[in-house]
């Protein structure tokens, strides 16, 4: 989350009274948004509010709208829903029920409001602000209030959080909430594969989405499905002949199982609905498959939020606060997004608007106005999907000259959705005619066996790569060996097999194997290829990009551990756990695990550990654990990296607390070591890795056919693809092993979450360290 600054903001003119809201349908996540909210709020020096039930909390006013303190938020990242309440409130849709909460707000003193929803809450946020003036004027006008009351509250401050599972706010690319619901669904699909492939069933999956197609396309491409239903792309006109003929090749080629996703919403292209059950019926009388009907309703809403989400709702409320205080009369409402991996600022009405004219551009059958209000990124996994499940290969060949034989290879540790990344480059290279060829276990496989009986490299088929979507690990096997272990051997095979291009997955291992390659072109011609590396490792420490396929694998992972060990540590009260976290010699797994769990405290590699601030934090414990008395949620947890310090490990860290605790807190540490590769990778990985996967070998294709000699001089022609800021780009890998390696530390120079761990910091209540003794 490049780019945000974190600093509390200062209140120049005297406290302001902030009050969050949760409106509409519950989603992960919302938590983690009220939370941040509250207590940044609070480290603003200004007064927090929770307004209960929604818009009906403020219509009722009262007791519904009341003063939070910090601790009332602690423990709130872990919980599922919201603990403030929602609801539908037709009141707010009447003036006379916006009057009576325009009175109630100014009754509390409030003058900024927080509302964290789907666009129909939004909707009634904006329309409240823009009558904001003239129900002031009718509360005077009235008799409600006198002119002086209303004075301080002439201009109402509203700021937007889009909290909703479907992710149908145009304007962003992710809701607070959406990642959640997709993992609720994809764990779901995920088990009723194993029964479809035991029975060689077809399962047709009703999910969540009345004008927005996000989940049912993500769980598509997550789980491997063979089609989809999406109501802003609805399929050709004979689709039902489109569908079977699809799945009916699918299992010609030997696939035992079928899935079809069906967005709640689906239709045709002449707006007549698709039901789940004409799929059945399609599906058995047509292709003659044994076929089952799941609908997963209210389980996609349910159950706490996954790690990104509670990153998301927290730095979104941290940036929500921040907008309240920076606001001037003049400033529009804003809606907090997220454009990649940068949080921004959009206008409320803009944002409420387009998501409006994709419904109705559906409705006008304007299909490709539809998909072209949602974002880039809902094209491009489109048009990935498309490219995996094709079945005439015609349509989307490439001239011979064109098609390439791609080395596909994994390098260092596993991460998740290595194999989700392979299945779609093997797909999409069949469906456009290029060759893959998987060289298996890494560079060491490729040098030691490659003209073994049992060779490395082999050419792999499609339904061999089939079953990869959602399995961990490496299927073809990875090593953190590097080519310089013997060059000489690596250029004859890249010669003896003709590659022309090579896609490498894999952390800083393969960032460094690239960078041999390339440096060792000048001496072998074979190695005159492009190639390109999709950074995966659980440590996200590649230079180039801000995230890597796996982090949020290991992320997920460690937040459960950590929930479960905080409830050991709340249930005995009076207890901290001391975890520690992988990440090499960085500490990005650390603190945004740290910002999602709510830690007291994160020690990173980068900021070291020094004995003062273990005197500090261990102050802040006793200051805590006397203010939690009774509180129920009152387990603490401190992160620490692996190699954050060398003296100060883990377990001293635990009895250095025990000791100083003076008997009033117990402290004990934990390793979760190897969890946090993750079993199944999460959606999230596995949704990238398609999108990375597939951008990289086009990326190759842009780059065959160049001479040796362009090659050699395009900077491009070895490079990392990458989220950067709130953009995906593939950059020079010459540069950033130049420029922007820390190759010492094995990490980028510059990581671009360091300021985040004054924001866990703040949420924490922990002091800015002195330092020094
Ligand atoms: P979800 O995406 O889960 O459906 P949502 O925020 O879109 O969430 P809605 O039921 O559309 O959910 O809206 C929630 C509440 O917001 C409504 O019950 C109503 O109180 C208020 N609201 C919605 N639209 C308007 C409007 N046009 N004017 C005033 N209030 C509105």
């Amino acid at each position: 989350m490049a780019e945000i600054n974190l600093a509390p903001p200062i209140m120049p003119d005297g406290k302001k009274k902030i009050a969050v809201m949760t409106s509409g349908g519950d989603a992960p996540g919302m938590n983690g948004a009220v939370r941040a909210v509250v207590r940044q709020t609070i480290a603003s020096g200004c007064t927090a509010f929770a307004v209960y039930e929604g818009y009906q909390g403020l219509v009722d006013g009262g007791d519904m709208i009341k003063e939070m303190k910090w601790e009332d938020v602690r423990g709130w990242l872990s919980e599922g829903g919201t603990l403030i309440g929602t609801a539908r409130c037709m009141a707010f849709h009447e003036r006379k029920g916006r009057l009576t909460a325009a009175n109630n707000m100014i009754e509390k003193g409030i003058d900024a409001l927080v509302i964290c929803g789907g666009d129909g809450s939004l909707t009634g946020a904006d329309r409240f602000r823009g009558e904001w003036p003239s129900l002031v004027d009718e509360l005077v006008s009235s008799g409600m209030r006198t002119e002086q009351e209303v004075k301080p509250f002439r201009h109402l401050n509203i700021v937007g959080l889009v909290g909703s599972i479907d992710n149908d706010l145009s304007t962003t690319d992710a809701t607070i909430g959406c990642y959640s619901s997709l993992q609720r669904i994809c764990q779901a699909i995920d088990f009723i594969d194993a029964t479809a492939f035991s029975h060689q069933r077809a399962f047709v999956i009703e999910v969540m989405g009345r004008h927005c197609g996000w989940l049912a396309l993500m769980a598509g491409v997550s789980t491997g499905a063979d089609f989809v239903f999406l109501p802003e792309n609805p399929p050709s006109e004979n689709w039902q002949e489109e569908m079977c003929s699809i799945v009916g090749k699918h299992r010609e080629l030997g696939k035992r199982k079928t899935i079809v996703v069906v967005a709640e919403g689906a239709h045709d292209r002449d707006l007549n609905a698709i039901s789940p059950n004409m799929v059945k019926d399609l599906l058995s009388n047509k292709v003659g498959l044994d076929t089952r009907v799941t609908t997963l309703g209210h389980v996609q809403r349910g159950g706490t939020a996954c790690a990104y989400d509670r990153m998301l709702a927290t730095l979104q409320g941290v940036e929500a606060v921040k907008a309240v205080l920076e606001a001037t009369p003049e400033t529009p409402s804003p809606v907090i997004c997220i454009d990649e991996n940068k949080i921004v600022r959009k206008g409320l009405i803009e944002a409420v608007q387009i998501t409006k004219d994709v419904a109705k551009k559906i409705e006008a059958k304007d299909f490709a106005g539809a998909m072209a209000g949602r974002d880039a990124e809902f094209g491009e996994y489109w048009q990935a999907f498309n490219y995996m499940t094709a079945t005439n290969k015609d349509d989307h060949k490439l001239p011979k000259e064109k098609q390439m034989r791609v080395g596909l290879i994994h390098v260092g540790a596993p991460a998740g959705g290595m194999n989700a990344a392979t299945r779609a480059a093997v797909a999409y290279c069949l469906t456009r005619g290029h060759t893959p060829v998987a060289l298996h276990n890494g560079f060491p496989g490729l040098i030691r066996h490659h003209d073994d009986e049992m060779s490395s490299v082999r050419e792999v088929p499609w339904l061999e790569a089939e079953n990869w979507a959602s399995k961990g690990g490496s299927e073809i096997g990875t090593n953190r060996g590097l080519p310089s272990e013997d060059m000489e051997t690596v250029a004859h095979c890249f010669g003896k097999y003709k590659l022309d291009a090579l896609w490498v997955v894999g952390g800083f291992e393969a960032f460094t194997a690239v960078s041999e390659l390339r440096k060792a072109r000048a001496q072998y011609d074979s190695l005159k290829i492009p190639m390109v590396v999709i950074p995966a490792t659980v440590s996200n420490n590649v230079p180039g990009t801000e995230y890597s396929i796996g982090s949020d694998t290991c992320l997920n992972a460690l937040i459960d551990y950590c929930d479960a060990i905080r409830q050991s540590a709340s249930a005995s009260r009076r207890r901290v756990f001391v975890v520690e976290t992988q990440g090499g010699a960085s500490g990005y797994i650390a603190t945004v695990a740290g910002l999602s769990i709510g830690a007291l405290a994160v020690y990173t590699p980068e900021e070291g550990i020094r004995l003062n601030t273990l005197v500090e934090d261990i102050k802040l414990l006793k200051d805590q654990f006397q203010k939690d008395q009774g509180h129920t949620r009152s387990g603490k947890i401190i992160l620490r990296n692996e190699k954050a310090s060398k003296t100060y490990s883990t377990e001293t860290i635990a009895n250095i607390i025990k000791e100083e605790s003076g008997g009033k807190f117990d402290s004990r540490f934990a390793v979760p070591g190897h969890v946090q590769q993750g079993g199944t990778p999460s959606p999230m990985d596995r949704v990238r890795a398609v999108r990375f996967g597939i951008k990289a070998l086009q990326h190759l294709e842009e780059q065959f056919g160049s001479s040796k000699d362009q090659i050699m001089s395009n900077p491009l022609s070895s490079a990392v693809i990458g989220i950067r800021g709130a953009r995906v780009k593939f950059s020079p890998m010459e540069k950033i092993e130049r420029e922007e390696t820390d190759w010492k530390d094995r990490r980028p120079k510059n990581e671009f979450w360091l300021g985040l761990t004054s924001t866990v910091d703040t949420l924490s209540g922990r002091p800015a360290r002195t330092g020094a003794l």
